[in-house]
């Protein structure tokens, strides 16, 4: 996709936005509500046209070209099924329907139907209804009347939002096996950093209307390339300042720098979550106190808990504790502690002015 533009009246869904889509791979596009995922995916699909861009599929213009001639696949978040009609049927439906190569042959739709069914798990099905099936399942048929058409490209809108916690993490695991079966690529939008990070071989960053990056789940987590990229995986505090006397001056305090920055310089510095030991103030290993904090709560969430403190100035910063390693001292709501990071581990963003 090269430059897409996709307007709103006076907001800009997308802006100037540049994605190459690898081929064979499940990649996942990662964006706050309102970031303009849908749009993307509506823009690719063909439901909407961008204001100014091209999209290419094999090096092949899309825009401009009707829906049903794209060959672009799309799962709907609530689904879309009929409910009238048995799963069968509504897998049949792109088949016999479709503008392009209809499929009339009942014995050869009956044999793609049940290959599909056998794809995505749904094997002896094909007969309920709609309304006698589990969500999961729903999901299932979704994807393979989606699939059916042999797309070269899915879109996946939400694909998990409708199913609980237990379910989600199942399908999480069988897209991911059924795309790897059929070798094409999923395109999946979600607002959830650890759905993205689970299941994508690629995550692509939705921010400000493009793409603030694009790289293997481990790559991005560990080296985001800007401070918009590390807002959104949930394991990074920000700290924005400016530099005087050589360390970033920020709410927080003046804070270590791991490489530096001229005088004046307008910079955010991301430290992770587990980067970030605790102890009480006057007693960081070297007499580093880098900065000091109120302890407000704690967050349990099974194998790590999170600590949430207050900086000087009101702004939150969060410390990860591994329960298998735990590494904080008993914390005290309303106490300050002295918090401390190594500064080669912290990453530097630098503010070009607008
Ligand atoms: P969510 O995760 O909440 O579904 P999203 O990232 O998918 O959000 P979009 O639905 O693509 O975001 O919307 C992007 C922006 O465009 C939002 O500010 C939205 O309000 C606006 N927008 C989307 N569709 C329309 C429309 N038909 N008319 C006016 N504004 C729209």
């Amino acid at each position: 996709m090269n430059g897409i533009t996709r307007r709103y009246g006076d907001v800009v869904a997308l802006s100037g936005l540049d994605f190459e889509v690898p081929g064979d791979r499940y990649i996942v596009l990662l964006g706050a509500s309102g970031a303009g995922k849908t749009t993307l995916l509506r823009v690719i699909a063909g439901f909407e046209e961008p204001d100014a861009g091209q999209v290419l599929l094999d090096g092949q213009r899309l825009d401009g070209v009707p829906i049903h001639q794209r060959d672009v696949g799309f799962v709907f978040q609530n689904f879309a099924l009929f409910p009238h009609l048995t799963v069968t049927d509504n897998v049949a439906y792109g088949l016999r329907h479709r503008a392009e190569r209809r499929m009339t042959d009942p014995a050869e739709v009956t044999r793609r139907v049940k290959d599909m069914l056998d794809l995505v798990g749904l094997t002896g099905l094909g007969n309920r209804g709609i309304g006698a099936i589990s969500g999961g399942q729903r999901q299932r048929v979704a994807l393979a009347r989606t699939l059916v058409t042999e797309p070269r490209i899915v879109l996946l809108d939400e694909p998990l939002g409708a199913l609980d916690a237990n379910l989600r993490d199942r399908m999480c695991e069988e897209l991911r096996a059924i795309r790897q079966r059929l070798g094409i690529t999923f395109l999946h939008v979600t607002g959830s950093e650890t759905e993205a990070l689970t299941m994508g071989d690629e995550v692509a960053v939705l921010s400000g209307g493009r793409i603030a990056q694009c790289a293997k789940p481990t790559e991005l987590f560990a080296r985001p390339v800007s401070a918009e990229s590390a807002r959104h995986l949930n394991a990074w505090n920000i700290f924005p300042g400016r530099v005087r006397d050589g360390v970033l001056s920020t709410g927080a305090g003046p804070l270590p720098m791991p490489r530096p920055l001229a005088e004046g310089s307008q910079a955010e510095m991301a430290i992770r979550f587990d980067q970030i030991g605790v102890c009480l103030p006057g007693q960081a290993p070297g007499g580093q106190d880098h900065f000091t904090a109120r302890y407000i709560a704690g967050e349990f969430n099974g194998s790590t808990a999170l600590a949430f403190f207050r900086a000087d100035d009101g702004g939150l910063v969060q410390v990860v504790d591994h329960l298998g390693a735990p590494r904080l001292p008993d914390l005290r709501e309303g106490e300050e502690y002295a918090l401390y990071f190594p500064p080669t581990e912290a990453l530097l963003f630098e503010k070009t002015p607008s």
